[in-house]
């Protein structure tokens, strides 16, 4: 299918003259700063959502691709919502933050409290709670979904101003729950949250054959497991996690809950290691050898078992600018699917610039999640910008082409992540597609929360 190629922007090195407010990874303005309000207070954020005639645009930490939060006109208004943050209560199986309270606040309120939340952390947690919901943002494990999955209630604030509750009774919470911004602005969300546990992750280096049964029974006979497949190699490196046996939670505990690594190591990867490092080096033309895009894969060399939280364990990505595609796929289906991106890396050889990231996720509830209703498996990509702000050719006709082929499998893109919308027809992909609609013309009949990109999603 001929896709028109508008997603991957280059970087601006230029430094920022405060005149306009930019997206996180620096690729796209968004707004001029004199278009920015940033609220400190429920009142606030309703003055900011109701004054003047234009359209408004929610952000939170803008790591999501800038078109989702681009103004379209003069007059449109960017809401920044990083003074709407903080815990605003708590309950025994609880708590309450406000909408723009970063996910890394949330763990670290939630972990001294023995506490956590019941759908695993991503790679990073510098996103807010309101655009993780939004997006659909999820970790790793089947008994979970999304971290929308993990509220109880929603709190928003309308387009007319009032203020409404969405709890897991309202029959449009599926729509709150996952809503990309057009809803309302979120002030404020409940989550659940479970008693925090201690878990012992093992790592291991494997070959990719049979990869789809391999992943499904990864996920399946452990509480948490994610992987990275090298194609070219045929090898994936593989975490699967366990609640820690006592023993090891007493040496855990000793060591002042601090992440336990064994001595013993495994230099299983190195090999494969150093030949994704020679690829990122020529892409990204990055001269300093612990630049940041290296040292999210120099940390598989010589890799050892863990011992910690959630978060200690699965939250330690390392954000360094980056175009990142994900898509899923049933589970049922991932042999399959696996089988096809076999096939099609042998036909053509594309650049790998690093390995795809996989990781499986319960069914979500949200009508718009792509994991509705289904155990779903995740195929991620990621290309890093170079130095100079440009993008490996190489690496995006990878990941264009690999788009096509998981679009052509029935693959549906992460909200928050980059895709070329031409490719999917939404709502022959999303079952719900319509019902949500329906909920955003009563919450919102005027489309004040909208810009361009959702204009061309929704109208
Ligand atoms: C380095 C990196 C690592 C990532 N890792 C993961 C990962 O491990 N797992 C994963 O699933 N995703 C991951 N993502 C994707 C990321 O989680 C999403 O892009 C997420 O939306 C970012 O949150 P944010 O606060 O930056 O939201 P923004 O980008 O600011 O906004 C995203 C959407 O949320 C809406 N929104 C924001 N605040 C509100 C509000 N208060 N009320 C209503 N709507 C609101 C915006 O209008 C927009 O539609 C990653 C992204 C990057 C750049």
């Amino acid at each position: 299918m001929a896709v028109t190629v508008t997603a991957y922007p280059r970087r601006s090195t230029k430094l920022d003259d405060g005149a306009e407010l930019w997206n996180w990874a620096g690729n796209a303005t968004l707004a001029r700063s004199s278009a920015v309000t940033s609220p400190a207070t429920e009142d606030e954020l309703r003055a900011a959502v109701t004054t003047g005639p234009g359209r408004v645009r929610l952000a939170g930490s803008r790591m999501s691709a800038g078109r989702m939060l681009k103004l379209a006109a003069e007059g449109d208004r960017l809401v920044d919502t990083s003074r709407l943050r903080g815990l605003l209560g708590t309950g025994p199986d609880s708590a309450t933050f406000a909408g723009g309270t970063s996910l890394q606040e949330v763990y670290d309120v939630l972990t001294p409290m023995g506490r956590a939340l019941p759908s695993s952390p991503g790679v990073i947690a510098s996103q807010t709670l309101a655009g993780a919901l939004a997006t659909g943002t999820h970790g790793q494990g089947l008994s979970q979904g999304s971290l929308a999955d993990a509220a109880l209630s929603i709190r928003m604030v309308l387009a007319d101003g009032s203020v409404q509750e969405f709890d897991r009774a309202h029959p449009s919470f599926p729509a709150a729950q996952l809503g990309l911004g057009v809803l309302g602005a979120v002030s404020a969300v409940t989550l659940r949250t479970v008693p925090s546990l201690v878990y012992s992750c093992h790592k291991d280096a494997v070959s990719a054959d049979d990869l789809g049964t391999k992943l499904t029974s990864w996920n399946r006979e452990n509480a948490l497991s994610k992987a990275w497949w090298f194609p070219d190699e045929n090898l994936v490196h593989v975490w699967t996690a366990q609640e820690a046996a006592p023993a090891e939670q007493l040496a855990y505990r000793a060591g002042g809950s601090a992440l336990l690594e064994r001595a013993e190591t495994s230099d299983a990867m190195n090999r494969t290691i150093d030949r994704t490092l020679t690829n990122m080096r020529g892409d990204t033309q990055i001269l300093d050898a612990a630049g940041k895009p290296y040292r999210t894969v120099n940390r598989f060399k010589d890799f050892s078992d863990v011992t910690g939280d959630v978060y200690q364990v699965f939250c330690r990505g390392i954000a360094t600018p980056q175009i990142n595609v994900e898509i899923a796929v049933p589970l049922h289906r991932v042999d399959e699917v696996v089988a096809v991106l076999k096939a099609w890396h042998a036909r053509t050889n594309p650049h790998m610039h690093y390995p795809v990231i996989l990781r499986c996720t319960g069914p979500s509830s949200a009508w718009l999640s792509p994991a509705f209703e289904q155990e779903t498996c995740w195929f991620g990509f990621v290309v890093y910008y170079a130095e100079d702000g440009s993008l490996s050719e190489g690496g995006m006709d990878f990941l264009r082409a690999v788009e096509e082929v998981l679009a052509d499998e029935g693959g549906r893109p992460h909200w928050g992540k980059y895709f070329e919308a031409p490719l999917y027809d939404w709502a022959a992909r999303y079952p719900r597609w319509e019902d949500f609609r329906r909920v955003r013309e009563q919450l919102d009949p005027q489309h004040r929360f909208a810009n361009a990109f959702t204009d061309a999603l929704f109208d």
